[in-house]
């Protein structure tokens, strides 16, 4: 059976049922090619409640346009297009009925071959109407194979309903415009069928074409998700949910088959890359259960994420970051001196430098930040820790990977956290956060120990 939410059920046809509207999201692996947006189409057409389906660009499509977007020579950004037109040909040469939308797809990447011949460096306002070319191309080409499956179905420009902020690049979504662009716009139309849309992309008040953040279509699925009032949000994708951790660290990382809104944040943030970290704030707000599911194995089951789950398991999953920064400030002037810690993170902030885990001492606080290349830390940095060395000494150590684990009850130390710490005895720890969260207990090691730790864990807590 299909439908995730009926798995016990016979091979009956299924029924509709008017309260289960599902928004159903497919990565780009799962619309990479006609083959695996042939196997979407099963999964949709096996599951009468999926009404909205949201896509992301053809697996490659987007890395592609982001290389376009990094350079000015217009040779290269023609060989990165050419690789956009051969995926898209070879979805559109397999359709049964090409001439229904050869033309809307020619009229796009006619529009897109226009726009990168444009001799000069991009906008920033550019390179999101560059980006959105994706997501276009195949939500065209994926309404035609629903279409030729006899489906009635309908392809919708998201940017008539996605209104967003204008920070190009990583705009923020407008919740309540979107709530009343849905109503008005989206939602008569999907009384009648269903309706193919674009993840990713939004559109600014005055029109203008914007994106969310690369990986950013999991995130439009949860936001129309709450804008049309769906039971279920599906995010389907290439793998069979979430892991107790990457299975590419230990074969016996296993599908987790529930996880609470907790848990799966604190994951989301400390590391697992499998859904957009925003994702499941719309889910959360409105209490929407997601489903992660494969859609190569889509009998396989998943992962259901939501408020309420029937296990609290004291461990739930083991999540990692490397390359992390340790910065530690210390001050004995500042002994028995208020404002010591007040005094640091108005620095941070004021050079918006975000900071992960903390740990206090008396005259001395140690902080992780992500010291992802490219972030807004890497420029930042050494004027925040000149105005930190006005008045501490300060020690920076790199090549540090955070290990989060993350369950139930872990603020509690009584025999939850026990048998962690026998698990870690051999370890040399660098730092440790406990007791905040309790849906998370998190520490430091050496990036290149970091591996290694995690298997064992994973074997001791498992
Ligand atoms: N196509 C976009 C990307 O590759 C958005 C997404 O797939 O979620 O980042
Ligand atoms: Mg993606």
């Amino acid at each position: 059976m299909l439908n995730p939410q009926n798995t016990s059920a016979a091979a009956a046809a299924p029924v509709v049922n008017p309260d289960a509207f599902i928004v159903a999201k497919f990565g780009g692996t799962s619309v990479a090619d006609f083959t695996a947006m042939s196997r979407c189409a099963d999964i949709i057409l096996a599951d009468p409640n999926i009404k909205l389906i949201v896509v992301s660009a053809s697996s490659g499509v987007t890395n592609l346009l982001v290389d376009i977007a990094k350079t000015s020579d217009i040779g290269l950004r023609l060989a990165h297009y050419s690789g956009i037109e051969r995926i898209t040909y070879n979805v559109l040469r397999q359709l049964q009925q090409q001439h229904l939308v050869g033309a809307a797809i020619e009229q796009l990447l006619l529009e897109l071959k226009t726009l990168l011949q444009f001799e000069r460096e991009f906008s920033d306002a550019e390179k999101d109407l560059l980006l959105s070319f994706g997501e276009r191309l195949s939500s065209v080409l994926f309404a035609q194979v629903l279409a030729e499956r006899g489906a009635a179905v309908s392809s919708f420009d998201v940017r008539r309903v996605m209104r967003t902020d204008s920070r190009f690049g990583k705009a923020e979504p407008q919740i309540e415009a979107i709530a009343g662009l849905t109503v008005q716009y989206l939602l008569p139309l999907l009384k009648q069928q269903l309706i193919v849309t674009q993840g990713f992309i939004g559109a600014d008040g005055s029109g203008q074409t914007t994106t969310l953040g690369r990986g950013g279509s999991d995130y439009s699925a949860a936001i129309l998700g709450e804008a049309v009032g769906a039971r279920v949000v599906q995010i389907w994708t290439d793998v069979v949910g979430i892991f107790t951790t990457d299975p590419r660290l230990t074969s016996a990382a296993r599908c987790i088959p529930e996880i609470s809104f907790d848990e799966a944040a604190e994951m989301a943030t400390f590391g697992a890359k499998v859904l957009h970290p925003a994702t499941l704030i719309p889910a959360m707000r409105q209490n929407i259960p997601v489903f992660v599911g494969s859609s190569r194995e889509p009998e396989a089951g998943g992962t259901w994420i939501s408020k309420q789950v029937d296990t609290k398991p004291s461990y739930r999953a083991i999540a990692l970051r490397k390359a992390q920064t340790l910065i530690t400030v210390k001050s004995p002037a500042m002994l028995h001196a208020a404002g010591f810690l007040a005094r640091v993170f108005d620095i941070l902030s004021r050079h918006q430098i975000s900071v992960d885990l903390v740990t206090t001492s008396e005259i001395s606080v140690a902080l992780t930040l992500d010291d992802a290349p490219g972030s807004a830390f890497s420029h930042s940095i050494e004027p925040a820790l000149a105005e930190l060395k006005t008045f501490s000494e300060v020690t920076v150590e790199q090549d540090l990977s955070l290990i989060a684990v993350i369950g139930n009850h872990l603020h509690s130390t009584r025999g939850v956290t026990g048998s962690l710490f026998q698990a870690l005895e051999k370890i040399n720890m660098r730092l440790i956060c406990h007791g905040a969260s309790r849906h998370n207990l998190c520490f430091l090691v050496e990036d290149k120990e970091a591996a290694t730790v995690v298997k064992e864990l994973h074997q001791a807590l498992f």
